[in-house]
């Protein structure tokens, strides 16, 4: 599935000997959250000026891109606490390099910077009580309201003016504020995208504990730290110097509106099966979503000669549901086994864009070809992950069958999706998603994509998974499968529609 865009990925450390080359592998480690641009920023004491400063470097392109040059490290990027950013971005336009985050002010009580994942769902509303205000802009992105919030507070202390303008916006939110003191991490109410806090031993002045926060852990690996915790829904967790002495921070509480509603697309799709997410493994979860599909949509009888079927993933996403599936499967001596038929190359950049008419299928091809030893005259089994389109799921039936398979039973790892997110997203319209296109009609979706038979796991089954994985009580958002929005949605912007 790969018509839905990760969006961003933040990473934050406070008290590093080496901030800026932390967030630098902090954000390396989470590049599949966005992939437009990168950006860090951190926070010293300049001697000649006698302030406190942040420096910034950000650009488009890839982190390994746009930190190439190591004077950024050594002569720029200094301090020993910082925030950075990868952006794809959901709200304001992607060519416009203002919107490359992290986004640094000075106000009046110094320095500020934010770095955001997610949507304001009253992005607009609050856009246009600005405008009238006649607040000037200078970027189309809805993070930039949070920084007038703050700036505009009538609160005295730094952090109730925070909180005060957090109170205000609505959607989802999980960001990481740099002031001069500390790094501030917050997650919405709702708790719609994950982030987490973790610690490096003796990664701090005269071995001292560094704390540092990211969107998933994998990010922590990298860096060598320890996953402590998830940062609550709701919570605004201030981390200054003081803290990292005993590990002890001031932790406040947003009031909340609506329910939890945890994106369950972190567990189905868009995080690592290497990252704790929502306090556990996705590994695990996305196995046990393998297994849950194994019983709602099971592999084909053997053929006439006994041959049984295969199992194959289209990689990268859907491979740990597709281990699960095929373990179950045993389990309940259905006859199958897991194959790799399908090859990713993985150096095809997001701007690749194959010249002639059909060059939306020389891009499924540029990235997956087939194995045709393995495919040929078999009953194949494609597990992806989701399907949204459709086009690239179609194009991937014509290859395999194209390698020679005998069947192609399509199965998917997920419902289907019906109605777009307004959650940090990228996702297409409602009339563009497949499933909505033909009426959910399984039939109908069956015949265009061209395959011997069609399943979906149930959404029950889905929360079957996520539950017997992750015990925590906490809800989950699942409105791309049900409709059932958790925050009302419509004051949400569009991704351009603010550009001037
Ligand atoms: S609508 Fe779907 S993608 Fe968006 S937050 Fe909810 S579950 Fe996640």
């Amino acid at each position: 599935m790969r018509q839905i865009k990760e969006y961003c990925g933040i990473f934050g450390i406070v008290n590093a000997n080496n901030a800026a080359n932390q967030i630098y592998l902090g954000l390396h480690a989470l590049q599949h959250r966005g992939q437009e641009s990168a950006g860090i920023v951190t926070s010293v004491y300049d001697e000649a000026r006698q302030k406190m400063v942040m420096p910034v470097h950000k650009g488009n392109g890839l982190v390994l891109d746009v930190f190439k040059k190591p004077s950024i490290f050594n002569s720029k990027l200094l301090g020993t606490s910082g925030i950075g950013h990868n952006r794809y971005s959901t709200s304001g336009s992607t060519n416009n390099r203002a919107n490359i985050q992290p986004f640094v002010v000075q106000y009046r009580d110094g320095n500020l910077a934010l770095a955001h994942n997610g949507n304001l769902s009253n992005a607009r509303e609050l856009r246009t009580t600005f405008i009238e205000r006649g607040t000037l802009f200078q970027s189309t992105s809805d993070t930039e309201l949070v920084l007038h919030l703050v700036a505009q507070s009538t609160r005295r202390r730094q952090e109730d003016k925070i909180i005060d303008a957090l109170t205000q916006v609505e959607g989802a939110f999980s960001l990481v504020f740099l002031t001069d003191e500390s790094l501030i991490a917050v997650r919405d109410p709702n708790g719609f995208r994950p982030l987490a806090l973790g610690a490096i031993e003796g990664a701090g002045p005269d071995g001292t504990k560094a704390y540092c926060i990211a969107s998933e852990t994998c990010a922590f690996d990298l860096v060598g730290a320890e996953y402590i915790r998830d940062v609550e829904p709701g919570e605004i967790l201030v981390i200054n110097r003081a803290g990292c002495e005993n590990g002890e921070f001031q932790s406040y509480h947003l009031g909340r509106n609506f329910g939890i509603s945890q994106c369950i697309f972190e567990y189905v799709y868009f995080s690592r099966p290497d990252s704790k997410i929502f306090g556990e493994s996705v590994d695990k979860v996305r196995r046990k979503i393998g297994k849950e599909l194994a019983h709602d949509a099971p592999p084909p009888p053997p053929g006439k000669d006994g041959s049984c079927p295969i199992v194959i993933s289209v990689p990268d996403s859907s491979n740990t549901a597709t281990l699960g599936y095929v373990s179950e499967c045993k389990k309940l001596e259905l006859d199958c086994r897991f194959e790799i038929g399908l090859i990713r190359n993985h150096y095809v950049g997001r701007t690749f864009i194959a010249p002639g008419q059909d060059s939306r299928e020389r891009k499924v091809r540029s990235k997956f070809n087939t194995v045709t030893g393995v495919l040929r005259d078999r009953i194949v089994v494609m597990i992806d992950d989701s399907i949204v389109r459709g086009t690239t799921a179609k194009q991937l039936v014509r290859m395999v069958r194209n390698a020679g398979a005998q069947e192609v039973h399509f199965r998917v790892a997920s419902p289907p999706v019906i109605s777009p997110c307004f959650y940090g997203m990228d996702f297409p319209s409602h009339e563009e998603l497949f499933a909505t296109r033909h009426g959910s009609e399984l039939e109908e979706m069956k015949e265009w994509l061209q395959v011997d038979s069609l399943a979906y796991l149930s959404i029950e089954g889905l929360i079957r998974a996520v539950k017997s994985a992750n015990e925590s009580e906490l809800g989950y958002c699942d409105a791309c499968f049900t409709a059932k929005y958790p925050v009302p949605v419509s004051m949400g912007v569009s991704k351009d529609e603010n550009e001037w």
